[in-house]
C-alpha cells in the first residue's frame, strides 16, 4: 500500500462507526473441535457467514438461524468459485450493510490462506476488523498421523511451504537448494500435484533419498488417509494408493516415529462408517460414543415429528377439559405440541385445574414441570404396560380419560384402560412420519458400498428405516445391504429385523447405549 493510499485509508475511518467489523476466523484443520473458544464465540453472534470449502461445514451450526451464509467456493482441486476479488468485495460489501461479518477460513487465516489480502482490502476501505488464528493443517496432519513435527532427537527446525507453485518456474520465491539440507522437517501444502517435482528438487539439492516422507489427506477428519514412504518411493506409493488433494506432505526423519505415535488412525473404529439410526434424544449419545472410537457416523433420523393438520379435535376437548378425570402423557412430544396449542387457545396450566396426569415416566414428569405443573402419577416402569397397570391400580371404571398422543401409536394403553371400562378420548397433537428426501441419499451410499454398518435402537427405527428405503421386497433390501453388518439394542429389536428377513451381527448383553457401544468396538476389535 503506498503512502497515499494508506493516508485514504485513515481518512475514511470516519464511517467506519457505521460499518460492521470483520472478523477473520480460523476454522482449525477439519475436526469441527479444533476451532479456539473465540472463533465459535464469534459464529454465535455472527449475522453473515463467508466460508470456505476447507473450513468444516459442521460449524455453521454455530450460526443463528437468520445469519447469511456465503459459500466462497472451492480451494485447492477444483476451480475457485469465487474470485479472491469477488470475496473481498463480498467481505466490504456486508461489512458495510452494518452487519458483523465472520469470514471463515480452513485453518489458519494466515497461513497460505490469503487472509492478508482480505484484511489489507478491509483496511483499504476504513473496515475494522480482527484475525483469529486457528490451527493450521500442516501441525493438525502431522499431529493426527502420529508424527511430532520436532523432536530433540530428529530435528531442531522445520519449514512450511507452497507446494502450488510450478517448481520449474523460473524466478521461484522458494529457494529448493537453501531448503533441501536446511530444514529438518519440511511441510509442504498444496503439493500434491507437484509431488514428482518437489521430491525432484529435495533430492537433487542434497536430500537423502531414504528420507521418510508421509501424506495425509484430510487431516484430523473421519476420512482422513495418510500414506508412508520416502523420498525415492513415495510417487509410486502417492500414484497407487490414487491420494488425492488436500493432502500434506511431511518430509524429515520425525516421520518415522509414526509407527509408535500413531494414535488418531488406531483407534478400533477408525474408518468404520456407521449410519446410526434415531428417534429422538438417545441418538446423539450412541453417535458420540462411536465417534469417541474413531467411527465415522451418519446420522439417519428415521422419525420426522410434525404438527398435525388440523387441532380441531383437541380444540373441541379443550372445552370440556374440567370434565376429564385423567389426561396421560406418554412423551416429551405429547406435552409440547398439547401445551403449544393450549396456549393458542388462550388457556393455560390453570385451565388443567382438576384434572388428575399421569406420565409415562420420570424424564416426562419432569418434563412437565417446566408447564408448571406436577405429575399426579407415574408408572415403577416406565412403559405403556407399566403406566396401564399403574392406572389400573387407581380404579378406571367411568372414568373420562384423555389421551394427546402422536397420530400413530400403539393401542395398549387405550385399549386396556377401555377394557376396564374407562371412557377414552385419543386426540392427535403431533404425527411422526419417516423424514421426505432421505431415500436417495441413503440407497446411494448404500450401493457406493461404504456402509460398515446400521444400528437401530428400537423397532419402530428398523420399520421407519426400511420404509425409507422403499425398497420394492425383502430381496432388494437384502441386495441393498448386503455386506452391511446390523446391531440391534435388544431382543425385541433384534426380532424386527428378523421378521424383515435380514439378519442380526450384534445385540449387546445389556439394553443401553453404553453396551451398545462396547459390543460394537468388541466386535471390530476381535
Ligand atoms: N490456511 C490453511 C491452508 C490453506 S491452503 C491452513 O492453515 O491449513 C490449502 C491446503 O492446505 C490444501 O491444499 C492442503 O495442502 C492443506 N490442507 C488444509 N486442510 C487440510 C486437511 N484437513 N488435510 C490435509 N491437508 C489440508
Amino acid at each position: 500500500m503506498s503512502g497515499i493510499e494508506r493516508e485514504l485509508a485513515m481518512d475514511n475511518l470516519g464511517d467506519s462507526s457505521k460499518y460492521g467489523k470483520v472478523y477473520l476466523v480460523g476454522a482449525g484443520p477439519g475436526d469441527p473441535g479444533l476451532i479456539t473458544v473465540r472463533g465459535k464465540n464469534l459464529l454465535e453472534r455472527a449475522e453473515v457467514v463467508i466460508y470456505d470449502y476447507l473450513a468444516s461445514s459442521a460449524l455453521l451450526r454455530y450460526v443463528p438461524k437468520d445469519a447469511e451464509l456465503i459459500y466462497a467456493g472451492k480451494k485447492g482441486g477444483g476451480p475457485h468459485r469465487h474470485s479472491q476479488e469477488e470475496i473481498n468485495r463480498m467481505l466490504v460489501d456486508s461489512a458495510k450493510s452494518g452487519r458483523t461479518v465472520v469470514r471463515l477460513k480452513g485453518g489458519d487465516p494466515f497461513v497460505f490462506g490469503r487472509g492478508a489480502e482480505e484484511v489489507e482490502e478491509l483496511f483499504k476501505e476504513g473496515i475494522f476488523f480482527e484475525v483469529i488464528p486457528g490451527v493450521t493443517s500442516a501441525t493438525a496432519a502431522a499431529t493426527y498421523a502420529g508424527i511430532p513435527i520436532t523432536h530433540r532427537d530428529y530435528t531442531a527446525s522445520v519449514a512450511f511451504l507452497t507446494g502450488h507453485e510450478d517448481p520449474k518456474k523460473k524466478n521461484s520465491t522458494i529457494d529448493w537448494h537453501k531448503l533441501a539440507t536446511g530444514a529438518g522437517t519440511i511441510v509442504v501444502y498444496m503439493g500434491i500435484k507437484n509431488l514428482p517435482v518437489i521430491v525432484e528438487n529435495l533430492v537433487r539439492h542434497g536430500r537423502s533419498g531414504d528420507t521418510p516422507v508421509a501424506i495425509v489427506r484430510w487431516a484430523s477428519t473421519p476420512e482422513q488417509k495418510t500414506v508412508v514412504g520416502t523420498l525415492d518411493t513415495i510417487c509410486d506409493i502417492a500414484a497407487e494408493e490414487g491420494v488425492r488433494p488436500p493432502s500434506l506432505i511431511i518430509i524429515g526423519d520425525v516421520v518415522s516415529l509414526r509407527s509408535t505415535i500413531d494414535w488418531f488412525e488406531r483407534r478400533p473404529l477408525f474408518g468404520k462408517k456407521i449410519v446410526v439410526t434415531r428417534t429422538r434424544e438417545q441418538a446423539s449419545s450412541l453417535l458420540d460414543g462411536l465417534s469417541e472410537y474413531g467411527a465415522n457416523c451418519i446420522e439417519c433420523p428415521t422419525i420426522s415429528i410434525e404438527k398435525m393438520d388440523s387441532y380441531e379435535p383437541l380444540y373441541n376437548e379443550l372445552e370440556r377439559l374440567g370434565e376429564y378425570h385423567w389426561i396421560v402423557f406418554s412423551s416429551h412430544n405429547a406435552v409440547d405440541y398439547f401445551f403449544a396449542q393450549l396456549y393458542e387457545r388462550d388457556m393455560d396450566a390453570r385451565d388443567m385445574k382438576g384434572v388428575s396426569i399421569a406420565v409415562i415416566g420420570t424424564s416426562t414428569a419432569e418434563h412437565l414441570k417446566r408447564y408448571g405443573l406436577v405429575a399426579d402419577l407415574v408408572p415403577e416402569t416406565f412403559t405403556n404396560e407399566g403406566l396401564a397397570d399403574s392406572l389400573l391400580d387407581q380404579g378406571v371404571e367411568g372414568r373420562n380419560i384423555l389421551i394427546p398422543r402422536a397420530e400413530k401409536a400403539r393401542e395398549l394403553l387405550p385399549e386396556t384402560l377401555r377394557g376396564a371400562g374407562a371412557q377414552v378420548t385419543i386426540v392427535p397433537v403431533y404425527t411422526n412420519k419417516p423424514p421426505a428426501g432421505r431415500k436417495e441419499e441413503l440407497r446411494e451410499q448404500l450401493s457406493e458400498g461404504g456402509v460398515d454398518m446400521i444400528t437401530f435402537t428400537s423397532s419402530s427405527t428398523v420399520r421407519n428405516f426400511l420404509a425409507m428405503l422403499d425398497a420394492e421386497n425383502e430381496k432388494e433390501f437384502k441386495t441393498l445391504l448386503d455386506g452391511v453388518k446390523i446391531a440391534a439394542i435388544g431382543p425385541i429389536t433384534s426380532k424386527t429385523v428378523l421378521d424383515n428377513g435380514l439378519s442380526v451381527d450384534i445385540q449387546p448383553e445389556e439394553y443401553t447405549i453404553s453396551s451398545m457401544v462396547a459390543a460394537i468396538v468388541n466386535h471390530y476389535s476381535s
